[in-house]
Parts: structure tokens; sequence; C-alpha cells
């Protein structure tokens, strides 16, 4: 019989565990919030400020889409990937 380390320690399923937990608490909407702050009453929950920002990576893979655009067959079937830059 062989014993191996498991692959999971406490201290791995503890952490999994509380991010699922705080995933579990978002509001469903996209907005990242907390669920119970968003439903909140206006006059004694947070306020809530948006603001725009962009993904540039995002808006890179956008560009070499766009950059790329052919009409044959094979355009659908591209893998698109972004990474970072090497500086
Ligand atoms: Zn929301």
């Amino acid at each position: 019989m062989t014993s191996r380390e498991p692959e999971w320690t406490e201290q791995d399923r503890a952490e999994i565990l509380a991010l699922a937990l705080r995933r579990a608490q978002r509001c469903p909407c996209g907005c990242g919030q907390r669920y119970a702050d968003v439903i909140s009453p206006e006059e004694t929950g947070p306020a809530f400020v948006a603001e725009r920002v962009v993904c540039r990576a995002r808006l890179a893979l956008l560009e070499a889409q766009k950059a790329a655009e052919t009409k044959d067959i094979i355009g659908g079937a591209r893998l698109w990937t972004v990474h970072k830059r090497s500086a």
C-alpha cells in the first residue's frame, strides 16, 4: 500500500470554502457587490458610485479579432487567447 500527500490541505479546503461563500454572497446581477448591501434600504445602506473603465485585455482581443476578420469558414474556428506582453 502506498501513501501519498493529499492533493488538498486543510488550509486549501478552508480557503476554497471561504471563496465560495464570498461568491455566494455577491449580487447575481454582475455588479460585484454584496447582495446584502445592494438590497439594503437606501437611507441606511451604503451609497454606490459607478465608473467606467476599459478592460485593455478585452480591447486588445477585440481589435485583433476585428483586424483578422475574414469571410472564410476558418474564422469561426479560431481560438483566441490574451496574455500580457513581455517587457
Ligand atoms: Zn448587483
